[in-house]
């Protein structure tokens, strides 16, 4: 075994960088870090690991004989992996601290611990040896080798999964070396409980360094590119080696028998014609080996030429988009990109967020895009770390994103937005000092990392974007506008249309006011003017009395059901209309009404059936307010039926197959055979004075053909319909005095009263 001084040494020097490495973290992370805690305290425990090792090879120290030492090594193996295993979670991003598995480990060790030095009872305690020392018995030893290879082996299975999950280069390569300082602890610690003492903890102290060195580094060397260049040299040196000795050979061969020949002077020959190729055979061998391993070259200056007449021209933002990113992901063989606008969004005054970066995503293309997804609209703040980097570096990765200190201030919502994209880099587009886009990559395909020389043409590649993207902007905010302005103008079309319908309302509506007022007040006029001159005169006869008191109240009469019918109107607008409802049968309310009009029936020879009413259910509704509606609608069907026409009235029960009585419906419709309606005036006549045809061509009466009204009737109906819940609507085949198609008018209501209450008020308003 070791010479005890060799081995002073080592020890001496293993402490030292033990301390070394516990020194740089501090000074570098401070305790502060989860990560770098787990790391000092795991360098802590690979201390004595070292250390026991090496007392090991001394076969012991005086205090320690080897049965202990072991078994120390075994407790203290254990505690690495648990340790171990939590660096590596924390060092993997996978949900940082877990009490559960500390505590599992813990006890483990306790139990280990408890079995190792016999604390525990069991049948057949083992002897101490003849120095006082237990040995380790297969129990203890298994029990801590099981708990060991769970937590390393969780660790490897975590580190493999982790790996196999994330697609971007930089945090692989990272995990590589993971890989790496994994491997080295796991040997070392196998070894050992093999029972070899070889390596003597070197191969761990090792991995405690390179772990170190990956924790505290942030920009590690890329392990895929020094492979490369590690197969070139060796290729190069390999191919050196082998034209050397061919060349010694074959001019040995050829020149031996030459006179003179000297072999110093032909190796000499041979190292320079070899000095002379070493260049091209050296750029040769790298170019192959890159194009082996995929590593595509380009050619800088065609791309960029290329690109710039390729987007010059376009002015439309999507597809300006759309070229740039599928040119770019096609020749730096990139696996997806997308290509956002940013919009700075300033809101004075309001509260936050009243200025941040709008992202809106106009094309993404590659995997896990594909045509037509939406891209996520995200939002920055101006001095958020990401948008602050992304003013002052050319470019951002989300590696850096991810792990580098300064951007643990970047707000969780804009950490998550930017992890849900699944891009590796980010390049802002700048114009005119304004940040106006935002290319974004995913990996490359090869798998490779963005090397300076893609970030430096991905940068040109941005700037030859500004231009063609602002205008592109500005093109697409204008035809934006220009929208807009389409639609303002169809809206103020579509009110002007309704604007000057009302106008001729308000001209109808003092057309007929004048005139359905003016009659009766010049008949009131002329009787009461006849009535003073015949009182006057003494030659007023009884009769001729009553015939003008009674022709004055019919005038009187008249007025009032006018005036009446603009008072309602102005209920129904105010939303002021009272409904008194109980239990109404629909029956007994058109009988009321059709008796109503015997007469005027029976003046104008028209007939006019009632079918089905009696079928119909009860309904919860205001009585006198249905008489109205019906009213209105046998006056109209009286009204615009010539003599000799016929009138029906039809009721059909809407609820039989309604589940919830509240789907009950019945429905009345009031059919006619007269001059019908045109299918534009079919909505119209329900508006307020709206009368079909010129007011001054209709004749006076209520019940007289074509006898004008004051183009309230149907308002009122569909006021009172709505408020009851209910729909009320016309239907004809056109209007023709002469073939007569008629008109039909559907009444549908409610039959249970819950939808009385159902009924909004916007609803009510949009009814009128
Ligand atoms: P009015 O008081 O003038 O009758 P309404 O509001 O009741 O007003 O009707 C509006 C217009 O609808 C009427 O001027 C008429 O031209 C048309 N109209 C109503 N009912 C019928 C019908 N049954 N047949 C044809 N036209 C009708």
């Amino acid at each position: 075994m070791g010479t005890p001084n060799l081995l002073i040494g080592l020890s001496m020097l293993g402490s030292l960088l033990y301390l070394l490495l516990i020194f740089s973290v501090l000074q570098r992370r401070g305790l502060r870090e989860h990560s770098a805690g787990l790391l000092v305290d795991f360098v802590l425990c690979s201390w004595p690991w070292t250390l026991g090792h090496l007392a090991l090879w001394l076969d012991g120290l005086p205090f320690l004989p080897p049965p202990l030492i072991e078994r120390l090594l075994l407790y203290n193996a254990l505690l690495l992996s648990i340790i171990f295993f939590h660096l590596t979670r924390t060092f993997l991003r996978r949900d940082g601290y877990s009490r559960r598995w500390w505590i599992t480990g813990l006890v483990w060790l306790l139990v280990s611990i408890l079995l190792g030095e016999q604390l525990l009872p069991r049948p057949n305690p083992i002897q101490p040896e003849s120095n006082g020392a237990l040995p380790v018995d297969t129990l203890t030893f298994w029990f801590l080798t099981i708990g060991w290879a769970a937590f390393m082996g969780s660790a490897l299975w975590l580190s493999g999964q982790t790996y196999a999950q994330i697609q971007q280069p930089l945090h692989r390569n990272r995990i590589t070396y993971w890989f790496t300082v994994m491997g080295l602890i796991i040997a070392d610690a196998l070894l050992f409980l093999t029972g070899s003492t070889t390596p003597g903890g070197g191969l761990h102290l090792i991995g405690v360094m390179i772990a170190t060195y990956v924790i505290l580094t942030h920009g590690l060397p890329d392990v895929r590119h020094t492979a490369r260049r590690i197969i070139s040299y060796l290729i190069i040196t390999a191919l050196t080696v082998a034209l050397y000795t061919a060349g010694i050979l074959a001019t040995q061969y050829a020149f031996q028998s030459v006179p003179g020949y000297s072999s110093w002077l032909a190796g000499a020959a041979i190292a320079l014609v070899l000095a002379i190729i070493f260049d091209p055979l050296s750029k040769m061998v790298q170019r192959l080996v890159n194009q082996f391993i995929s590593n595509p070259t380009y050619d800088l200056r065609r791309l960029v030429q290329q690109y710039s007449a390729n987007i010059s021209n376009v002015l439309d933002l999507e597809q300006l988009a759309t070229m740039a990113i599928t040119f770019i992901c096609n020749e730096l063989q990139i696996r997806r990109g997308a290509v956002y606008v940013i919009h700075h969004v300033r809101r004075p005054g309001q509260d936050w967020p009243n200025d941040y970066f709008k992202l809106r995503g106009i094309v993404g293309t590659g995997e896990g895009l594909p045509p037509g997804i939406e891209l996520p609209e995200g939002a920055l703040q101006p001095q958020s770390p990401v948008v602050e980097n992304l003013r002052d570096l050319p470019s951002l990765s989300q590696y850096d994103i991810d792990l580098l200190p300064k951007f643990q201030g970047t707000p969780p919502e804009e950490k998550a937005w930017l992890a849900n994209l699944n891009m590796d880099i980010y390049v802002p587009i700048y114009a005119s000092g304004e940040w106006i886009g935002l290319l974004t990559f995913g990996p490359k395909r090869s798998g490779d990392r963005y090397f300076d020389q893609d970030l430096d043409l991905l940068r040109t590649l941005a700037d030859q974007t500004a231009v063609a993207l602002e205008n592109a902007r500005l093109f697409d905010d204008l035809k934006y506008r220009n929208e807009k302005i389409e639609q303002l103008n169809y809206e103020l079309s579509v009110a002007n249309e309704k604007l000057a319908r009302l106008d001729q309302a308000k001209s109808d509506f003092i057309g007929v006011a004048s005139h359905e007022l003016r009659t009766p007040m010049t008949q009131i006029r002329g009787y009461s003017d006849m009535l003073l001159d015949m009182l006057e005169s003494d030659s007023l006869s009884p009769e001729t009395e009553s015939m003008m008191i009674r022709g004055m109240s019919k005038g009187v009469n008249r007025l009032e059901e006018i005036v009446n019918k603009m008072f309602e109107i102005s209920k129904i607008d105010t939303e002021t209309l009272d409904l008194s409802v109980e239990a109404v049968s629909i029956k007994e309310v058109i009988d009321d009404v059709v008796q109503e009009f015997d007469a005027a029936l029976q003046e104008r020879r028209q007939t006019l059936s009632v079918d089905n009413l009696a079928t119909l259910p009860t309904i919860i509704a205001d009585d006198d307010r249905l008489k109205q509606v019906f009213m209105h609608l046998v006056q109209n069907a009286i009204k615009y039926t010539p003599d000799g026409g016929r009138i029906s009235i039809t009721g059909r029960d809407l609820g039989e197959a309604a589940q919830r009585p509240e789907d009950a419906f019945v429905e009345i419709v009031v059919a006619d055979t007269g001059i019908g309606l045109a299918p534009e005036e079919l909505e119209h006549i329900f508006d307020k004075f709206y009368r079909v045809g010129d007011a001054r061509h209709h004749s006076t009466g209520q019940t007289k053909f074509k006898g004008a009204g004051p183009g309230l009737g149907l308002t009122i109906a569909r006021g009172i319909v709505t408020a009851h819940g209910g729909r009320i609507w016309g239907e004809s085949r056109g209007y023709d005095e002469m073939n007569l198609p008629g008109s039909e008018f559907h009444v549908v209501l409610p039959v249970a009263s819950s939808q009385l209450e159902l009924i909004s008020s916007e609803e009510f308003e949009a009814s009128l």
